[in-house]
């Protein structure tokens, strides 16, 4: 859904966004039942948890090797080579719209569309290009399927960016 200011060259030397620390695990992508009950069928060994009302997230909790705060765990549909795994049908919404993000700054308040401030690609572009990608239809989308699925509604938090 950003592919028009985003390159998969950038994403396949990063891939920042597949590898989650401890604390991040707020950030880890959400899945309907219906797939992940496929995904389990389809790959084994990835385990979820459940993550808000109706949605289910990978638990990474077994991918940490240490106790240092700054460890990663990876998703497991990453693949150090390929990238993710995951078919378009299949990647979670979250996922196709990083880094941007559907936010709110109290609960039952606003809802509204918010960048990340820790994706270096982005980071690189002026803020007016993301901005009106974003009002040109994509924060529309973002705020529609957000209000259909709330379990994808982030809190406010600092290394947030309004954007629409
Ligand atoms: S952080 Fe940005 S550049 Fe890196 S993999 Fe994620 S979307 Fe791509
Ligand atoms: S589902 Fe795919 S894109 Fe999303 S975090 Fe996992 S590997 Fe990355």
């Amino acid at each position: 859904m950003l592919s028009k200011i985003l390159k998969k060259s950038d994403c396949a030397s990063c891939r920042f966004c597949c590898s989650f620390r401890r604390q991040s695990l707020w950030e880890t992508p959400l899945f309907d039942r219906e797939t992940k009950e496929h995904l389990e069928k389809k790959f084994p060994l990835a385990s979820f948890r459940p993550a808000g009302e109706n949605s289910f997230t990978p638990d990474l909790s077994g991918g940490y090797r240490t106790d240092e705060p700054d460890e990663e765990a990876a998703c497991p549909f990453l693949d150090s080579e390929k990238g993710c795994v995951l078919s378009d049908e299949e990647k979670p919404f979250d996922c196709k719209i990083w880094p941007l993000r559907a936010v709110r700054k109290s609960a039952g308040g606003k809802i509204f569309v918010a960048l990340t401030t820790t994706c270096p690609a982005l980071n690189r572009l002026p803020f007016s290009e993301v901005q009106s990608l974003v009002k040109s239809g994509l924060g529309g989308k973002i705020l529609s399927y957000a209000s259909a699925n709330p379990d994808i509604v982030k809190d406010w938090r600092g290394g947030f960016v309004e954007v629409e």
